[in-house]
């Protein structure tokens, strides 16, 4: 797509032009879930040394899993999912909106944009952690007196717990015929399909039929091996893919809702020649959804995007 860019083409066009081919059945290898990534123009160029220099370690790793020697055939590779962008609000000081709970690293909202750059995710956990926590947790605690902390006799300590208690047991006493991994798999794959590089809105429409449907089936076909006072990978799994069939259908109803392409969301029917189309007039800002209840549509609050040292501008690598 960026002949001039060779194999440094922008990680998300690279990705979403990979798979592309590959739905088009174009894949090459035994899966078909495959493009090649050739190294000969650049060995060619600057040496097989040099580039033994700068990736030798991940040549000797694709060696080990495919025994190919990529310095003499092309490699085999396929985007994969490895980062979650947006997460749990927070202000300034990376503290959530339950006072008290700070979010950092992955799982707050973090700011990357469509190319990601290669350890921005990594930086961005030690700048939280090395830099901003350790100044705005000490001021918070700084406001806390000793005897305020809630106890865990407080009624809503109780509540939440029994709630756990309570859907631990259920899934345990299912006796379903589905494991926990095979729900994780199939909602990783109806993501993928419809909520992955690229969106449509027919597509995240489908994936919100999908997943409440699969969601009512987790509800009451689960099979959780083990028990609850052990250490029970089953069960811990079971927990964790129930939230993330929650928070799935939310990224579902989010994407659905943004009617452009902006960063790392793509919507095919918001592009300029296979660059992000945005539509600043109407979505120029970060989507804050609130939890309302379950069962109940969340709430979208808005919180303007502001530039004061930098313009807003649009990305082209043409
Ligand atoms: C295959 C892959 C390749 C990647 N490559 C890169 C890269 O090249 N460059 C880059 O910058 N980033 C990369 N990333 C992303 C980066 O690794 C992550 O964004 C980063 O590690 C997240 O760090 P974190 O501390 O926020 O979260 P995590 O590292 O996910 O840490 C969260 C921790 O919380 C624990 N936990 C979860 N639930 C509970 C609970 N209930 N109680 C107690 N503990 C709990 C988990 O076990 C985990 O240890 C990659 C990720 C993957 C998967």
């Amino acid at each position: 797509k960026y002949p001039s860019f060779g194999n440094l083409a922008p990680r998300d066009i690279a990705s979403r032009a990979a798979k592309q081919v590959c739905d088009e059945g174009r894949g090459v290898g035994e899966s078909g879930l495959g493009v090649y990534l050739d190294f000969s123009d650049a060995i060619r160029r600057l040496g097989e040394e040099k580039i033994r220099e700068r990736y030798g370690n991940l040549f000797a790793i694709y060696h080990e899993i495919t025994n190919e020697d990529a310095y003499k055939t092309p490699m085999r590779i396929y985007p994969a999912v490895h980062y979650t962008m947006g997460g749990l609000w927070v202000d300034y000081n990376l503290m959530s909106n339950l006072p008290g709970l700070f979010v950092l690293g992955e799982a707050n909202f973090s700011d990357h944009g469509a190319n990601r750059l290669g350890a921005s995710a990594l930086m961005q956990g030690l700048g939280d952690g090395y830099f901003v926590l350790p100044a705005t947790i000490s001021n918070y605690l700084a406001t806390q007196k000793p005897d305020q902390r809630p106890k865990t006799d407080h009624g809503a300590f109780r509540d939440s717990e029994d709630q756990l208690r309570g859907s631990i047991q259920r899934m345990l006493a299912m006796k379903g015929k589905r494991t926990p991994a095979s729900f994780h798999k199939q909602l990783g794959k109806i993501l993928w399909d419809h909520c992955g590089m690229a969106r449509t809105a027919g597509g995240l429409k489908k994936a919100l039929e999908l997943l409440p449907a699969l969601r009512e089936e987790y509800a009451v076909n689960l099979n959780v091996t083990g028990g609850a006072m052990e250490l029970n990978q089953a069960l811990e799994q079971a927990g964790r893919v129930g939230d993330f069939i929650e928070l799935a259908e939310l990224m579902c109803l989010d994407a659905l809702t943004r009617e452009e392409s902006c960063g790392g969301h793509f919507r095919e029917e918001f592009q300029e020649e296979g660059e992000c189309k945005r539509d600043d007039e109407k979505f120029a800002h970060v989507a804050a959804w609130e939890f309302a209840g379950v069962g109940k549509t969340p709430v979208r609050n808005v919180e303007p995007l502001v530039y004061e040292e930098i313009k807003m501008a649009t990305r082209s690598y043409k």
